[in-house]
């Protein structure tokens, strides 16, 4: 059985370590949400004064030419693209994860209705138990269109084979998903949709910056993500689009703003989509928000994605072994795969009165979250959770349960 005293020789030994030290983590939290607002980079705090005060405060409009403004969402594209395995000159950062997905799923189902070979697909499947936003926005987009498009879900991964046929169009999924942490193999599920005519869709909310992800090596069409999460980008920070070399020309895109013509400045009537990523763009920017997602990349410069990954699986192996020894006289009941290909960098366990243990936990300085139906939810963000943070959370969640120390009438908030 591992003991505290283990996790600390660990964390003496974790090459990351010395990337803690770059958060601002409050006293007495043991921080395991980093999947759904990463922490706040210290640099984050000058940036904003510097964005504030310099860049708006006294530079004003010239900003957008002399502090780099209006190209800061291609050149965080380009910080970020080594991230998730895509090219320079691929990734835009802008918009949010909801809206990107509407332009790349817009932008799927336009270039198979404009290929010969293609035209007369009108499915969109993905999974019932995506992120719901993203069914929302697919079906948004599919009633908006008015031409006959569906969804068809699946309820388990296995379901794909023989779900995805000549009449899809695309397959929209997540690469990791947000509740269970199951991870899918994105090469065999991008050949899975190319052997039936569709196109890959992925969206890497919980992947980039916790994950390998492998975008062009592994064959996939379009991907959209967060920053806000693994990548430590702020609140509501703006998401990213990546589009392909290969699909540039093809790629259309409904909000065809002016961000995304092919001369902004030209002021003419007529929309003409820019060469590459910009015709991905929309309108201006927020870009208080935009300039701290550098503050994060920043991070993953100093580390790569083969250590964070090795150290992701650690803290999960670490967080399902002790809950399972030493909670063991209790309903708990691990929903994330136990196999490492197929697991993220979070990991969820059902508890009866999973949303009340999770608000006993919160006040007691473990954040996590909870997940309808009865599911907490841990998520380990390598560059800032220790060893001993996984044994200490583990040690207070079994403190917890042993005691029944836990409200079940808890009021519910608005957001969890
Ligand atoms: C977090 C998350 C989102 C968030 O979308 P927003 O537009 O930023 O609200 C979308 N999809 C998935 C799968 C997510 O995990």
């Amino acid at each position: 059985m591992t003991t505290r005293t283990d996790c600390l020789e660990r964390d003496a030994q974790d090459p990351l370590a010395v990337l803690r030290d770059e958060f601002d983590l409050p006293a007495g939290v043991i921080y395991l949400d980093g999947n759904s607002l990463g922490a706040r980079p210290k640099a984050a705090l000058a940036r904003a004064q510097q964005v504030m005060a310099q860049e708006w405060g006294h530079d004003l409009i010239r900003s957008w030419n002399s502090a780099g403004w209006f190209e800061m969402p291609k050149r965080l594209g380009n910080l970020l693209a080594p991230l998730i395995g895509a090219a320079d000159g691929e990734v835009v950062v802008t918009d949010t994860t909801s809206v990107n997905l509407f332009k790349a799923l817009a932008a799927a189902l336009t270039m198979q209705a404009t290929d010969p070979k293609r035209t007369g697909r009108r499915v969109i499947v993905t999974e019932r138990s995506n992120f719901p936003t993203d069914i929302y926005m697919a079906q948004g987009l599919t009633s908006w269109l008015d031409r006959g498009y569906s969804l068809r879900l699946i309820d388990s991964p296995d379901q794909l084979r023989s779900v995805v046929d000549g009449e899809t169009a695309v397959v929209m999924l997540t690469h990791v998903n947000y509740r269970s942490g199951y991870q899918y193999d994105m090469q065999a599920t991008s050949a899975l949709a190319h052997a039936a005519g569709a196109l890959m869709v992925w969206d890497l909310a919980h992947s980039a910056g916790a994950v390998p992800v492998a975008l062009n090596a592994d064959g996939a069409d379009l991907a959209v993500g967060c920053t806000y999460k693994y990548l430590n980008g702020g609140p509501g920070a703006p998401a990213f689009i990546w589009v392909p070399k290969r699909h540039q020309e093809s790629f259309r895109q409904p909000l065809s703003g002016w961000w995304g013509h092919a001369a902004p400045f030209a002021m003419v009537p007529d929309f003409k989509p820019a060469d590459g990523i910009a015709r991905a763009l929309c309108g201006t920017q927020p870009i208080v928000s935009l300039a701290l997602v550098e503050c994060g990349l920043d991070l993953h410069r100093k580390t790569d994605m083969a250590a964070i990954r090795t150290k992701s699986l650690a803290l999960t192996d670490l967080f399902i072994e002790l809950v399972e020894a030493r909670c063991a006289a209790h309903p708990l009941g691990l929903v994330t795969p136990r196999d490492h290909a197929q697991r993220g960098s979070h990991v969820s366990f059902t508890h009866p009165h999973g949303y009340a243990v999770m608000q006993a936990l919160i006040a007691r300085g473990v954040i996590g979250d909870y997940r309808e139906p009865a599911i907490m939810r841990f998520g380990f963000t390598p560059l800032y959770t220790s060893y001993a943070d996984v044994w200490d959370a583990v040690e207070i969640l079994r403190d917890i349960l042993d005691r029944q120390d836990y409200n079940v009438d808890a009021k519910r908030d608005a957001v969890t």
